[in-house]
């Protein structure tokens, strides 16, 4: 059944199989697609349990394990806009339906560079800021200028300075408190010529295989795709979210223990001078998952970090696969895995 009310339309008892790139069956009592940021107010004046609705955009980085608890909204406007240009840097604004790589590329395509590492990350612009999305060595937090969100506890507007967005490694205070904020758009800072970030391992090698020595952004953009398209398993393929876990940051003194114990181990600069990030991947691939599969819940073959829906598995299936492999890696080497992706329906 469904209702068309002004500026967004109401669906009832909805399927979000196709709404999450796990492709897992999961129900919305209410999925609410709102095509105006503006109406916004409107939608939560006219809800009852405003507080516990879940945001939802690509589906491209949660697990249903079970189905939301009440009402679902996806907020659908994705115009994008240079909004000031001084010849030298521009300040992009996209609405948070936007697609991340349309984003991207209409960034490159006006000659704009920041983003171009970045290319190919599936989901919306308005989830980007949530877990300050990061691949091959850029952080969005790294462009982002401000973000647009509407308040839901206070029914207020707001525009937050990047610096107020409280960013680190894939968090953000609006992942922090997901039942505050609805993102409604980013801007973003973007200059023009500034050189890529190429020192991320695997971005070199693969433009010097194009036969490219002194790479445009889209250039670099192409060799991070090719990299991305080999590496990570295609949710249209296969359903998966892309990293399940994320690389757990241990003190110095873990570090250099597990060092003695495991030679092999990489190990990375972590989040201060204290601390050091490991690989959550050669963690668990060294428990021996990889291309393991338990029912239709598996691990992808192609990367030890990915768990992937071979077709019927359930959204509790894949979670119990994940909680025993972050109890390997837990038991083998001392290390707490944390997912990356949000869980609905059930608690980590
Ligand atoms: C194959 C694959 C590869 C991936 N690679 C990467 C990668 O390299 N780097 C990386 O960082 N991530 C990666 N991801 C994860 C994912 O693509 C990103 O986290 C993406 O930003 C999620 O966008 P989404 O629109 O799908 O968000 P959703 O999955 O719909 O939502 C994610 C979270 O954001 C919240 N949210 C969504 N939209 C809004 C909004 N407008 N306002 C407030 N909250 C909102 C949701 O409530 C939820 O908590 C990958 C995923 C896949 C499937």
């Amino acid at each position: 059944m469904s209702a068309t009310v002004l500026a967004y339309r109401v669906l009832e008892n909805a399927s979000l199989q196709g709404r999450n790139t796990f492709g897992i069956q999961a129900h919305a009592q209410r999925l609410i697609e709102v095509r105006d940021s503006s109406a916004l107010p409107a939608v939560f004046r006219a809800m009852q349990q405003p507080a516990s609705a879940l945001v939802l955009g690509g589906g491209s980085n949660l697990l249903f394990a079970g189905d939301p608890a009440d009402t679902v909204i996806a907020v659908g406007s994705s115009r994008i806009e240079i909004i000031a240009d001084d010849g030298m840097r521009a300040i992009v604004r996209a609405d948070a339906g936007a697609g991340w790589h349309d984003l991207v590329m209409w960034t490159l395509q006006h000659e704009l560079s920041g983003l171009e590492n970045l290319a190919l990350i599936p989901g919306t612009v308005g989830a980007a800021p949530i877990q300050n999305i990061g691949a091959y060595g850029v952080e969005v937090r790294d462009c982002i200028h401000a973000v647009e969100a509407f308040e839901r506890t206070t029914f207020q507007w707001r525009r937050i300075d990047r610096d107020a967005c409280g960013f680190s490694y894939r968090d953000s205070l609006f992942k922090r408190e997901p039942d505050r904020y609805i993102v409604t758009a980013v801007e973003f800072v973007l200059d023009r010529g500034r050189r890529s970030n190429l020192e991320y391992a695997g971005i070199a090698d693969e433009l010097s295989q194009m036969g490219i020595d002194r790479p445009s952004v889209m250039q670099v953009a192409e060799a991070v795709i090719r990299l991305r398209r080999r590496k990570l398993p295609d949710p249209a393929v296969i359903g998966n979210a892309g990293s399940f876990f994320k690389n757990p940051i241990v003190s110095n003194a873990q570090a250099d223990a597990l060092q003695l114990e495991h030679a092999a181990i990489p190990m990375f600069r972590g989040s201060s001078e204290d601390n050091r990030k490991l690989s959550a991947a050669w963690l668990i691939d060294a428990c021996g998952w990889k291309g393991q599969r338990e029912g239709d819940a598996g691990v992808s073959e192609k990367h030890a970090l990915v768990l992937v829906n071979h077709g019927g598995a359930t959204g509790a299936q894949v979670l119990e696969l994940a909680r025993r492999i972050a109890a390997s890696v837990q038991s083998r080497f001392g290390v707490a895995l944390e997912p990356e992706p949000r869980i609905i329906g059930a608690v980590w």
